[in-house]
């Protein structure tokens, strides 16, 4: 094959291996912890968690710094587990999604909170609020034979030293087998594919010069600065 110009896949590093983890394709779970369904105003007892995508280009790993985006006033952190596919296919039993995990990792799904309060209130797309450059950092991957099945864990970030969210993936609504079975009615599930799967309750601002850490028992950490 010819092309005009080279593209490399964007890509994530795997904890102990040389090759990277190319990435296909992003999806997002919203509102999969009841606690911060309920922070954002929703009824976890009558709307089920939902899709997004974020560009795979977003996807990285940081090398100390993440750059605080342009046309936001409001820019949020949500840390999630990250699932990363190795196998695809459609309409997967729940044993068989759990097959097709790779590995995990720990991500901050980026959020201009303020241009996605806007887009709901105008029922326009969340793509500006979600999908801008940078705005899925994650930490290096770690293989699902070396972790089992997922199932529990803290899940904690903290901005500057001091915590801001923390809960335990145990509390998900949509466990990770429900939600590659469920995406994988919608599409044809491809490896290279990467699930955010969903943040707890405490979600709030950052500015330039904060320091956050994330972390994910038994996956890793992830530390960056905003800049
Ligand atoms: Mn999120």
């Amino acid at each position: 094959m010819n092309y005009l110009f080279e593209l490399e896949p964007p890509s994530l590093p795997i904890q102990g291996m040389d090759p990277r983890f190319p990435i296909n394709r992003v999806f997002c779970v919203g509102r999969n912890y009841e606690d911060h369904a309920r922070e954002m105003g929703a009824d976890p007892g009558r709307e089920a968690p939902f899709f997004f995508s974020k560009p795979a280009s977003a996807v990285f790993m940081p090398n100390k710094h993440v750059p605080y985006p342009p046309r936001t006033d409001d820019l949020h952190h949500e840390v999630e587990l990250v699932v990363a596919l190795g196998q695809g296919g459609r309409g997967l039993a729940p044993e068989q999604a759990r097959e097709a995990v790779y590995g995990y990792g720990v991500g901050v799904d980026l959020t201009r909170r303020d241009l996605q309060l806007e887009a709901k209130q105008r029922g326009r797309p969340w793509d500006v609020a979600k999908g801008f450059d940078a705005s899925g950092p994650v930490s290096p991957l770690i293989r699902r034979e070396a972790t089992g099945w997922l199932q529990q864990g803290r899940i904690a970030l903290s901005v500057n030293g001091e915590l801001r969210q923390e809960g335990n993936l145990s509390s998900m609504i949509w466990a990770v087998d429900e939600i590659i079975a469920e995406l994988s009615t919608y599409y044809t599930l491809q490896p290279g594919d990467v699930i955010f799967t969903g943040t707890p309750a405490g979600v709030s601002a950052v500015i330039p010069g904060d320091e956050i850490v994330a972390g994910i028992e038994g996956v890793g950490r992830l530390s960056f600065t905003m800049t």
